[in-house]
């Protein structure tokens, strides 16, 4: 038995990692002419949103607006802390933490890779003793990706931190948080983060085009001592300009700022706390149904054992003999509903790639998509013959009524 694809008109839920759904007062706000980049309000507003998101980073210290997607704030993040022949440490638990670590390698950084593989979070010991080795203190960064995309495993930034100065280790903390802002709760100051990097297009809710780096006065002490830095990428003028322009090394990316202040005043009226109890909700939720289908057979599996280790943004699971892909076509052709693709959990050459398939769960997302993203698994499983345990999105629901 088939769907009809008639079943597919109706919005769709776009329910990728990134870019995630935009919400309908960000495309508003973005819908506007051409603004005055020498005067006006345009510049008033964009002052404004700085404090907006150095609240959201959890930070009273800098930030640095980039036009670019998140690669570009990982190359700039560097650029400005790490010189060429400078040894970074990457811990990496998936294919982003290996992306920074490339980046890295392309501004001639001496990059020490501990590879945690891809199901698994960074084992802070293990990381311990590579700082502890390191007696003379030649590692100047650790690098960490607080949630990884393509493992959706969620990092312990903290203890991260707290076993750095254990051993009492001077490098920078350095953390990815582009998946995670805005969805898994993150906090730069408290958990004595020195340098993070972050985009606008995932829990920030605004179409790819900006990003951010944060960073504190360890950090800026760093980027003083620098022999040079890039002009393009140096965060100093823009994080504290003295022309309009320098904010953004040129032409303000006019649309995208009203879009970023429509979207950090909806997380800020909806409170950050808040913000963060609604997308562990809602990843319980999903976490429930996927645990359920899996306990049939050789049925679902999610990447990532321990809920405690899992992110409240992104869940990466795999149906065996490619059927991740199947459920994937299914879904989009039948239902108007596009999951992710897997993203680095196999080689490009190995069949496997197909089992592999990601749920965006990040953002301007609420109750009932996240119930019909579930329902509409359950219709994909069904409808394609894929084992799967019984009662997975009823389970869901009583989740979702904190049940
Ligand atoms: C999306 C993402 C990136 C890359 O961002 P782009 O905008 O695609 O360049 C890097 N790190 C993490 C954790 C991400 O989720």
């Amino acid at each position: 038995m088939t769907n009809p694809p008639m079943l597919a008109q109706g919005r769709e839920y776009l329910a990728i990692p990134g870019p995630s759904v935009i919400p309908d007062a960000v495309l508003q706000a973005m819908h506007r002419p051409a603004p005055n980049i020498y005067g006006g309000a345009l510049i008033d507003m964009t002052a404004t949103l700085i404090p907006d998101l150095k609240r959201v980073a959890r930070t009273r210290h800098q930030a640095a607006i980039y036009i670019c997607n998140g690669h570009g704030a990982w190359e700039a993040a560097l650029s400005n802390v790490v010189a060429p022949g400078d040894k970074v440490l990457i811990p990496a638990t998936g294919r982003f933490g290996i992306g920074w670590g490339e980046m890295a390698t392309g501004l001639g950084a001496d990059v020490a890779l501990l590879d945690f593989g891809r199901s698994a979070p960074i084992d802070i010991d293990r990381v311990a003793q590579a700082l502890r080795e390191d007696t003379a203190h030649s590692i100047k960064a650790v690098l960490a990706v607080h949630v990884d995309t393509s493992s959706s495993v969620r990092n312990d930034i903290a203890a991260l931190r707290a076993a750095m100065d254990a051993v009492g280790h001077p490098a920078l903390l350095m953390a990815d948080c582009i998946a995670s802002l805005g969805c898994d709760r993150f906090e730069m100051d408290a958990w004595g983060v020195d340098v993070m990097v972050t985009a606008c297009q995932k829990g920030l809710m605004v179409p790819p085009g900006i990003s951010f780096v944060f960073f504190n006065d360890r950090a800026a002490a760093k980027r003083a001592a620098m022999p040079r830095v890039s002009r393009y990428w140096d965060w100093v003028p823009r994080a504290n300009p003295d022309d309009f322009y320098q904010y953004f090394g040129g032409t303000a990316p006019t649309h995208h700022l009203y879009g970023l202040r429509a979207a950090l005043d909806m997380i800020h009226n909806e409170g950050l706390d808040q913000v963060w109890a609604r997308h562990t909700r809602l990843a319980q939720a999903i976490w429930t149904a996927c645990e359920i289908w899996g306990q049939d057979g050789d049925a679902l599996g999610l990447n990532i054992r321990e809920r405690e280790y899992r992110s409240h943004a992104v869940t990466s699971l795999r149906l065996s003999k490619g059927r991740g892909a199947n459920l994937r076509d299914w879904l989009s052709e039948n239902l108007g509903l596009t999951l992710g693709i897997g993203l680095g959990m196999a080689a490009p050459d190995d069949p496997a790639r197909h089992d592999y398939f990601r749920l965006g769960h990040m953002g301007h997302v609420n109750g009932q998509m996240i119930l019909g993203l579930l329902g509409g698994i359950q219709a994909g499983l069904t409808a394609l013959g894929i084992p799967h345990g019984p009662g997975a999105v009823e389970a869901a629901a009583s989740a979702i009524a904190g049940r």
